[in-house]
């Protein structure tokens, strides 16, 4: 690992200006470090400075005025999870945060560290290996290279890979609003303009300026969705592993059991959390049934184009909106989820071998 300042701050205010005063070369804010020091340790990210924002505070998750909730960028993943108003009004949040990394991680992890997160393109992380993204114009190693986990919609020449997180496809598809701020004030980014496809510049992961911190996640009032909604994350081990596919979907139907809304977005097949609003409108106004659903997951699909080994993913995506279309219809409390545990089913989640875990006192 490379020499480094550090900085620890106890106010936004102190974050902004500690970054601002942090000398030439690239400069970070520290979260819960679970991908900034590894990046580091692989000498990915070589920042001149870092400022620590862990006791900024940002980690209130609450009620806004709107009828949504607020969700501090500090706040942990693992304390999200389990907030009993994510968990009634957002389970879908809920099940995306728990289908991702361990108990540990997640008891370290952030929301806004989260949405940050780099790609887990193998040669993004090896530095021997030419990769756009890491090095601007050096190549792309994944074009001819192993490209299973890449991208099959919105790939570029430059760069074929794919976002890794599994919250921010939950949030993509509940239409999140992330909130920033910088010495210049307050902006707040729609989620759909949050992260970028790669285009020729690759090495802009999200649109976010390198003065902003993020202080919080937004989620719009949850309607209808939160009876009917599922995280579904297909990969190649049933835990500790990233998302080779991945689906969220809620559904919002009315009395007569029509789909008066629909959510829908797909992880690991873009450079982005891929919402499909084409296919969301298809399915409002249908009756919900598996024939509205395979012709979702077809728009959801159009374009989609394959690179050597990921040609899989193109079935096995479609195959994965079928199947959480009709998970979310069946209903959260029919849900079972990763390896059959009852997560959401309108009961404290005390009593649960993966709630032991998260709740447990971790190193
Ligand atoms: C082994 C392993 C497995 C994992 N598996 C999964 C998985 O299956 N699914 C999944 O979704 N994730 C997975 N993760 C990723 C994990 O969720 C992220 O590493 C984590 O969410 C990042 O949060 P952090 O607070 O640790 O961020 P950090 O590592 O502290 O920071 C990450 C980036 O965000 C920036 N940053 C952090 N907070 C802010 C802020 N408030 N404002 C502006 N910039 C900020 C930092 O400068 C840095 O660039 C895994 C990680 C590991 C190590
Ligand atoms: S896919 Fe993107 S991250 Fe991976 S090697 Fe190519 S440019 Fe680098």
């Amino acid at each position: 690992m490379r020499a480094f300042t550090f900085a620890s701050a106890r106010t936004v205010e102190d974050a902004l200006d500690a970054l601002a005063d942090g000398g030439p070369g690239p400069k970070r804010f520290i979260a819960g470090g679970t991908n900034l020091i590894d990046l580091m340790k692989e000498d990915v990210a070589r920042p001149a400075a870092l400022v620590d924002i862990n006791r900024v505070g940002l980690d209130e998750i609450r009620p806004t005025e709107a009828g949504g909730l607020l969700l501090g960028a500090l706040a942990r993943n693992a304390a999200t999870a389990r907030h009993p108003e994510v968990r009634r009004r957002y389970p879908l949040v809920s099940a995306a945060i728990l289908a991702g990394a361990s108990p540990q991680i997640r008891n370290m992890a952030t929301n806004g560290g989260n949405l940050l997160q780099r790609t887990r393109c193998h040669y993004f992380y090896d530095v021997g290996t030419p990769c756009n993204k890491r090095e601007p114009g050096e190549g792309c190693s994944a074009i001819e290279g192993l490209a299973r986990q890449h991208a099959i919609l919105g790939a570029s020449e430059h760069c074929i890979a794919t976002h890794p997180s599994d919250l921010c496809v939950a949030l993509a598809a509940l239409g999140a609003v992330v909130h920033v701020r910088s010495a210049a004030g307050q902006r707040l980014i729609p989620f759909e303009q949050f992260h970028r496809l790669p285009g020729d510049e690759p090495q802009r992961d999200t649109t976010l300026g390198e003065d902003e911190l993020i202080t919080a996640i937004e989620l719009p009032p949850s309607d209808g969705y939160a009876a009917h909604s599922t995280y579904l994350k297909v990969r190649e081990r049933a835990s500790y592993a990233f998302a080779l596919v991945s689906v969220a979907a809620a559904l919002d139907l009315d009395e007569d059991g029509a789909v008066r809304g629909a959510r829908l977005a797909l992880g690991g097949v873009a450079h982005k959390p891929w919402r499909v609003p084409e296919a969301e409108e298809a399915l409002v106004g249908a009756r919900p049934t598996p024939a509205a659903f395979e012709a979702a997951a077809e728009t959801a699909l159009a374009g989609a184009q394959s690179r050597g080994d990921n040609a899989f993913k193109i079935p096995l995506a479609h195959r994965a909106v079928v199947r959480a279309l009709g998970m979310a219809l069946d209903g959260v409390p029919a849900n079972t989820g990763l390896l059959g545990l009852p997560f959401f089913a309108g009961e404290p989640f005390e009593g649960t071998p993966l709630d032991r875990m998260d709740t447990e006192e971790q190193p």
